[in-house]
């Protein structure tokens, strides 16, 4: 019975990431039906050069399936995400020469994300380069630290791993 439910929601889930891929930029990118400047691709996952780098290797992860961000993806996916970006963080260091790599992965409008299919972009850096990914460090108090550490606390089963 468990088994014939996770079957009926996979396959949901299947239908409703098709119907997205008709409308889905990175979609048709990472399934091959738009060229791109591909450097690695596996059954999974796609590796471009962003078409406007913010420096020399600029590079985008991108999963074949379509997930808007991080909270719509898979477990498979979860899984391999972080080790594949960190075996082409070395091809990029070894490639390129850069002195740094930033992993950068926006979720939502509010933190800068344009395209809704979640990729992540791997920024080479190299020393005395221009680009600058930062933010402005404001002090806190420590009523305000401890208020906003209560809110995330009161979250249910924090630190346990999501349930799927
Ligand atoms: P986001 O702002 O969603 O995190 O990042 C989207 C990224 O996709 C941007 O860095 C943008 O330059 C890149 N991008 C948008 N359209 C295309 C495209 O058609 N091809 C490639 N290779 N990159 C794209
Ligand atoms: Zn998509």
């Amino acid at each position: 019975m468990i088994e014939a439910l996770t079957i009926t929601q996979k396959r949901k889930d299947k239908e409703k990431r098709m119907m997205k891929k008709e409308n889905c930029l990175f979609c048709k990118i990472a399934n091959g039906e738009i060229p791109s400047h591909t450097l690695y691709e596996d059954e999974y996952f796609r590796a471009i050069l962003d078409v406007n780098p913010a420096t020399k290797g600029h590079t985008l992860l991108l999963s074949k399936d379509h997930f808007q961000d991080l909270f719509d993806l898979d477990r498979r996916i979860e899984k391999k995400i972080l080790p594949l970006a960190k075996v082409l963080g070395e091809y990029l260091k070894q490639s390129l020469d850069c002195n740094g790599i930033h992993l950068v992965q926006n979720n939502g409008k509010a933190a800068g994300q344009t395209v809704f299919h979640f990729h992540m972009h791997l920024i080479p850096r190299y020393e005395g380069d221009e680009e600058m990914i930062t933010w402005n460090p404001k002090p806190v108090d420590e009523e305000e630290l401890a208020d906003v550490l209560k809110k995330i606390k009161e979250v249910k089963n924090i630190g346990q791993e999501p349930r799927r």
